[in-house]
């Protein structure tokens, strides 16, 4: 493959809204290629990371480095980081195909080719023969699975997914938390995934960074987290208060 993962380093980010500080001087060095896990409480600041670093909230202050170059001031658009929203956002009325298409078509992709790239990226997700399905007639899963293959479509270097499985019962969650995880160990596309659930970051990331009130409070791989959590917040967060 062409793919090269790149690194995404965010360095001394803030971002108030008035007077309230949702990001607090955030930093956080992803790795060309690993997936690291935001966990916190609702409000703890997650999204807002999430989305400066996919360029749709301009931080007041800090860097945003993807490889060696700053893209604090490049538009979304121009990232080319795919990105998986809560809400999936996904266009209802339209087949499964068309929904894959459209990052393509919107670069210019010529239709055959863009048709072509989205059946393999169908069949990456393991919804090859899906295409003419309406969004509308999909369970929850399958779903997620169009959201996933229209993020991977472009190829990017980049994933960003907010809560991508809130949507789903506990047991449809846990199997797309193995399928997410499996299609990252063979993209091995670097990989931010937001989640207020302790167990989900634990179980799907190389490391986990825990958010409380608009700072990380701890950065740590899922073992170091569960076996020695920084703080009583961590602890009493992950569940393991004493
Ligand atoms: P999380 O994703 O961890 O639940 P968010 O990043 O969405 O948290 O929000 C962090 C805090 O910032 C919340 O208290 C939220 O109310 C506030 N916030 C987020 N977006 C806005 C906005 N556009 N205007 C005002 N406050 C906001
Ligand atoms: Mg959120």
């Amino acid at each position: 493959s062409s793919r090269s993962a790149e690194s995404v380093r965010i360095e001394a980010v803030s971002k108030t809204y008035g007077d309230f500080r949702a990001l607090d001087d955030v930093s956080l060095a992803v790795e060309a290629g690993e997936f690291v896990a935001i966990l916190g409480p609702s409000g703890s600041g997650k999204s807002t990371l999430l989305m400066a670093v996919a360029g749709f909230i301009r931080p007041d202050r800090g860097r945003i480095l993807f490889g060696d170059s700053d893209i604090v001031r490049l538009p979304a658009n121009q990232r080319g980081f795919g990105v998986v929203f809560q809400s999936y956002a996904l266009f209802p009325h339209m087949d499964v195909m068309a929904n894959v298409t459209f990052p393509l078509e919107v670069r210019g992709v010529p239709k055959d080719a863009a048709r072509k790239r989205a059946a393999s990226a169908l069949d990456v997700v393991k919804l090859g023969g899906y295409g003419a399905r309406r969004i509308g007639e999909l369970s929850g899963g399958q779903r997620q699975r169009v959201a996933l293959a229209r993020a991977i479509v472009f190829e990017p270097k980049v994933l960003l997914m907010d809560e991508p499985l809130s949507a789903l019962d506990k047991i449809l969650r846990e199997e797309m938390q193995i399928e997410i995880r499996e299609l990252h160990n063979k993209l091995q596309i670097t990989t931010l995934y937001v989640t207020h659930d302790q167990r989900e970051a634990l179980t799907i990331a190389d490391r986990v960074a825990v958010m409380d009130k608009g700072k990380i409070v701890q950065l740590d791989s899922p073992e170091t987290i569960y076996r020695r959590p920084a703080n009583e917040f961590v602890a009493r967060f992950i569940g393991e208060a004493t």
